[in-house]
């Protein structure tokens, strides 16, 4: 398969969560491995969507990278950087900005459902128009494929729209990348009545203890009745706990249905976590060692800043090129 170039990223509004792992982390995780050029947008003005307190930007930040290191993002191979720090992305969401309808902005599903879960249903404008700047992040590298949750596909084909109208009115210049979803593209949250996020109390992250990881999952809501079985639209909340445990033990459905006939919610919760825990573990300690030494993290965040600019600076003259911007009689 041809090299691709990959462009993912999260925001800065806590560590990573079980959902991100199965949903993204791993994806990008392969992509990288398998010689793909992976951008990973640590996303700070997305961050401001919902939120104006910025106080734990800093350590949100260095949390995210400790969660990619640990699980496997090598610098080397990948480029990590911070979107407020890339000026062509802010260039870029202006002139994307001016090829969308309100309208248009205004149908996107996710982010009503932002609005609804976290914004307090206040809308800013900022907010509105962030699957605009998130096309700036992904146009800006040329990406192929985005490897995404089920919550971005909107963005994604927002994205795609905007190359399309762009390309028509100036000239090919960007190319249409692809959504890539995971096997398990929306991991529920522990409440069961909305996806795992970071934002929502709802979620196990994986910088967990152990002790946190069982307490959080001793009181993840359950159904009504004892049966523990996979059956979405009777047993939601236990269906999504059976598929956690199918995700982090490798064991099928139907094997653990079995293992816990005539079992109580007590006892499937109390393995659960240990079969959780039992995947974290190994990952615990590397991101304790990883924490010690700020001077590479630091490293790693200034160095993929840096290749962040030089690429995307050039697709930007490319688009300024495209669209007369460059001023080719009047600028040298
Ligand atoms: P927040 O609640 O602060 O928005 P989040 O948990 O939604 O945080 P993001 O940083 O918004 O995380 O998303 C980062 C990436 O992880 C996106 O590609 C998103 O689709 C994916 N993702 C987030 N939550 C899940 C989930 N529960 N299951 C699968 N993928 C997910
Ligand atoms: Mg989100």
């Amino acid at each position: 398969m041809a090299k691709k170039r990959i462009l993912t990223g999260d925001r800065p509004t806590g560590p990573l969560h079980l959902g991100h792992l199965v949903g993204s982390l791993q994806n990008r995780v392969a992509l990288q491995n398998e010689g793909n050029e992976v951008f990973i947008i640590i996303s700070d003005f997305q961050y401001l969507t919902d939120r104006l307190e910025t106080t734990d930007i800093e350590q949100n930040t260095t949390a995210l990278l400790l969660d990619y290191l640990a699980w496997g993002i090598d610098p080397k191979k990948s480029t990590i950087f911070i979107q407020s720090h890339v000026p062509a992305l802010a260039e870029l969401f202006v002139y994307f900005s001016m090829l969308v309808s309100v309208s248009r902005a205004q149908q996107n599903p996710t982010v009503k459902e932002e609005v609804r879960a976290t914004a307090k249903g206040k809308m800013s404008l900022g907010m509105l128009s962030f699957p605009v700047s998130q096309a700036a992040d992904i146009l800006a590298f040329d990406a192929d494929l985005v490897p995404v949750g089920e919550d971005q596909l909107p963005h994604v084909e927002q994205t795609r729209e905007i190359a399309r109208t762009f390309n028509n009115l100036y000239g090919e210049t960007f190319r249409e990348p692809k959504a890539l979803l995971s096997k398990m593209p929306r991991l529920m949250g522990l409440d069961a009545k909305q996806k795992m996020s970071k934002s929502r109390g709802n979620a196990v992250f994986l910088s967990d203890s152990k002790d946190v990881v069982l307490k959080k999952i001793q009181s993840a809501v359950t159904d009504s009745g004892k049966d523990i079985v996979y059956d979405l639209e009777k047993k939601p909340a236990v269906s999504n706990l059976l598929m956690m445990y199918h995700l982090f033990s490798g064991k099928e459905i139907a094997d653990i249905e079995k293992m816990y006939e005539g079992k109580g919610y007590a006892e499937f919760k109390s393995d659960l976590a240990e079969t959780v825990n039992a995947y974290l573990d190994p990952i615990r300690a590397r991101r304790a060692e990883l924490a010690k030494d700020t001077a590479y993290l630091s490293s790693v965040l200034t160095e993929g800043t840096e290749r962040a600019v030089e690429v995307s600076e050039k697709v930007l003259r490319r688009a300024r090129t495209a669209m007369r911007y460059d001023y080719p009689s009047l600028f040298h």
